[in-house]
């Protein structure tokens, strides 16, 4: 499980404190990027040439947040191959519809995972294991980070 803390994006800023995202701190700005209530373009500073490492591994970082549907989920899209063991492996999926279990996420019906343009998509969050309006009453399930061998999904 990942979780991205304000720390660990704080690290990656250029900690000059310039206030030109109209933050009083590369710190607060930290802790509104996390929270998806800002957006890396509004740091100017970040766009010298001096700080590029540090921005991409922030854009990497800050994807997980703006990426991660309410169950926590995320797609490493850059890794996905298409190959459809998600789908087919999925308990919900297979229990929306039979269609699905060797179809390769083929099926008409709302299932969770479903490959559009050769990557996996989440498309009814709703039929998750994980998901409940009362995130007690989730159940675990990660058999689709496990079934993934280019560890292209995983719950933050
Ligand atoms: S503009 Fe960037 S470097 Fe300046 S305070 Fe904001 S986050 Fe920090
Ligand atoms: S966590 Fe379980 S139910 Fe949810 S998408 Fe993954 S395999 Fe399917
Ligand atoms: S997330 Fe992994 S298992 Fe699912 S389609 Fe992409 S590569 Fe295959």
């Amino acid at each position: 499980m990942t979780k991205v803390s304000p720390l660990e994006v704080h690290k990656l800023l250029p900690r000059t404190n310039c206030k030109k995202c109209g933050n009083a701190s590369c710190m607060a700005f930290a802790v509104k990027l996390v929270s998806g209530k800002a957006y890396l373009d509004e740091c100017p500073t970040i766009n010298e040439a001096r700080y590029l490492r540090q921005k991409l591994a922030l854009k990497e970082l800050i994807s997980k947040v703006l990426a991660a549907t309410p169950t926590k989920f995320v797609i490493h899209e850059e890794r996905c191959t298409g190959c459809g063991n998600c789908v087919d492996a999925c308990p919900a999926n297979v229990a929306v519809s039979l269609e699905v279990s060797g179809g390769k996420g083929s099926a008409s019906k709302d299932v969770v995972l479903k490959i559009e343009d050769g990557v996996v998509k989440v498309v009814n969050v709703k039929a998750c294991r994980r998901f409940e309006e009362d995130a007690s009453e989730s159940r675990p399930c990660s058999v689709c980070v496990d079934s993934c061998p280019y560890k292209a999904i995983e719950f933050m």
